[in-house]
C-alpha cells in the first residue's frame, strides 16, 4: 500500500518550509514521517491512509471535549451563517469576557486576541507600559509563544531543536529578557535583590507544559508572588496551556496564588484561534483606546471562534467534569507506570487535571536540568512503537500529553496494553 503520509510530506516540503506550519509537527526530534490527519471524532483520529489513532495531543490542548463535539460543531455552523467576521463589537465577545472574568481568579478585565503568542506579547507590552520599566524575567524551558522578547531559552519546539534562542532575535531586544531556573528560589531572590526595581514583569508557566510536564514547588510560586508585590513587578501567569486544563480556574486556582495578569489560549477557542490576556483593571486600562499602550487585531474576538470557545467553556462547567477528567488521566499514568515496572523499564509519569507527563527517568523531573537528563533515545523508540499501534503521543520528549473528556476507560486500557508492548521493545 502507498503510504500517503510519505507522499504528502514530500510534496509539502516543496511548498512549505520543512513541510509544516509549526516546527514540532515535523517529527524532527523522533525521526520518521509526520502523520497527515483528515478526521477526528471524540478521542480518535484518522490519517490519510485511513489508519485510526487514540489522540493524546488534542491539538496541543484545545480539544478538551474531544474532536468534533456535536454541540460545538452545531454552534460553529449556526454562527457562521450570520457572517464569519465583522471587525466590530459583538455580544458574544461580551459573553466570553464576562465568563473569563467570572472563572479566572486574577481577571478583572480581559482583551481577546487570536493566539497565545499574541496574548503573552501584548501582556508584556502592557506590563512595561504600566511600570515604565523594560526588563522582564522568564524561566528556562518555559515557552510563551514566539515573539522576539520571549524566544530566549524557550521550551517546546525551541527545545526540541536544541536551539533555545532563535536566530533573527536582535540582541538589543533579547538583552532585556533575564532567564532564571524554574523552581530555584535562591536564584529568584538573588535576581530580585539585584535588579528588582527595574523589572517590569515576570512571566511564568505556573505548571510547565513545554519542557514536558514540570510541577511547581508551591514555596517557589509563593516567593515569586511576594517578591513581585514587594518590588511592584507585574506577575503574569501564562495559562495558555493550563487554563481550563488543570482545573476550571487554572493553576492559579489550584495553587491559590493569584497573579496580576493572566494569558489564555487553546481551550478558550474550542479548537479555533482565540487567545486572551487580562488582569487587574488598573493595568488593563493602560490599553488603547483608553491608555497609551497600543494593541489591536483585525480578527480579534472573531464571532465564530469566540462562539466555539464560549460553548466549550459552558460544557466544561458540568458538575464533576474535572474530577472525571483527572480520574481518567490518573488511570492512564498509573497504568503505564505499573506496566513499565513489570517490564523493568526506568520510567515514571504524573498528571494534573487533564494534562500528563511521561519520563524515561527514575524520578519525575522538577527542573530544566533534570528533564534534559531523561533518556530521549528510549522515548523516541517508545513513541514509534506506540504510533505503530495507533496511539498518538506528542512527537518529542519535551511535550506534555493531553486527555479529553471523550477518552473512555477502554481507550485508556487499550493505551496501557499498547504501552506494555512498547516498553518490552525497549529491552530488545
Ligand atoms: N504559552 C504557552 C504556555 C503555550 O503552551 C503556548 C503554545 N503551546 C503559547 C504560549 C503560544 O500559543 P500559540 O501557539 O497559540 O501562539
Amino acid at each position: 500500500m502507498i503510504d500517503k503520509n510519505i507522499n504528502l510530506f514530500k510534496l509539502s516540503q516543496k511548498f512549505i518550509p520543512g513541510g509544516v506550519n509549526s516546527p514540532v509537527r515535523a517529527f524532527s526530534s523522533v525521526g520518521g514521517t509526520p502523520i497527515f490527519f483528515k478526521k477526528g471524532l471524540g478521542s480518535r483520529l484518522w490519517d490519510e491512509n485511513g489508519k485510526e489513532y487514540i489522540d493524546y495531543i488534542n491539538s496541543w490542548g484545545p480539544m478538551i471535549l474531544g474532536h468534533s463535539h456535536p454541540e460545538i460543531i452545531k454552534t460553529v455552523q449556526n454562527v457562521a451563517q450570520d457572517s464569519l467576521s465583522f471587525g466590530a463589537p459583538t455580544s458574544k465577545e461580551l459573553d466570553i469576557a464576562e465568563m473569563l472574568v467570572k472563572l479566572v481568579p486574577s481577571m478583572e478585565q480581559v482583551r481577546l486576541v487570536s493566539s497565545g503568542t499574541e496574548a503573552t506579547m501584548s501582556a508584556i507590552r502592557v506590563a512595561r507600559g504600566f511600570t515604565s520599566r523594560d526588563r522582564i524575567i522568564k524561566f528556562e524551558g518555559c515557552y510563551h509563544g514566539h515573539s522576539d522578547a520571549l524566544l530566549v531559552k524557550a521550551g517546546s519546539g525551541a527545545l526540541t531543536f536544541g536551539q533555545p534562542s532563535s536566530a533573527g532575535v536582535p540582541a538589543d531586544v533579547a538583552k532585556h529578557t533575564h532567564t532564571l531556573a524554574f523552581n530555584d528560589i535562591k536564584g529568584l531572590e538573588k535576581c530580585f535583590s539585584e535588579i528588582g526595581s527595574d523589572i517590569a514583569c515576570v512571566i511564568i508557566e505556573p505548571i510547565v507544559g513545554n519542557m514536558n510536564l514540570i510541577l511547581p514547588d508551591i514555596k517557589f510560586l509563593r516567593t515569586l508572588r511576594q517578591l513581585c508585590t514587594k518590588y511592584e513587578t507585574i506577575l503574569i501567569f501564562d495559562e495558555v496551556m493550563t487554563g481550563f486544563r488543570v482545573s476550571l480556574g487554572g493553576a492559579q486556582e489550584l495553587y491559590g496564588v493569584t497573579p496580576d495578569m493572566t494569558t489564555l489560549g487553546k481551550i478558550i477557542g474550542g479548537g479555533l484561534p482565540v487567545g486572551a490576556f487580562g488582569g487587574k483593571k488598573e493595568i488593563m486600562q493602560m490599553l488603547a483606546p483608553l491608555g497609551p499602550v497600543y494593541q489591536a487585531g483585525t480578527l480579534s474576538g472573531n464571532p465564530v471562534a469566540v462562539a466555539a470557545g464560549l460553548k466549550t467553556l459552558e460544557l466544561i462547567q458540568a458538575t464533576g467534569f474535572y474530577k472525571e477528567l483527572s480520574l481518567v488521566t490518573t488511570k492512564l499514568v498509573e497504568g503505564m507506570t505499573r506496566v513499565a515496572r513489570e517490564k523493568g523499564v526506568k520510567f515514571c509519569a504524573r498528571s494534573v487535571g487533564g494534562m500528563f507527563g511521561i519520563y524515561f527517568s527514575e524520578l519525575p523531573p522538577n527542573s530544566f536540568d533534570e528533564i534534559m537528563n531523561s533518556d530521549r533515545e528510549k522515548f523516541n523508540k517508545f513513541f514509534h512503537s506506540m504510533l505503530e499501534q495507533g496511539i498518538y503521543f506528542g512527537p518529542s520528549a519535551f511535550e506534555a500529553g493531553f486527555v479529553s473528556a471523550a477518552h473512555t476507560e477502554k481507550d485508556i486500557d487499550d493505551t496501557i496494553e499498547a504501552s506494555s508492548k512498547a516498553f518490552e521493545s525497549l529491552n530488545d
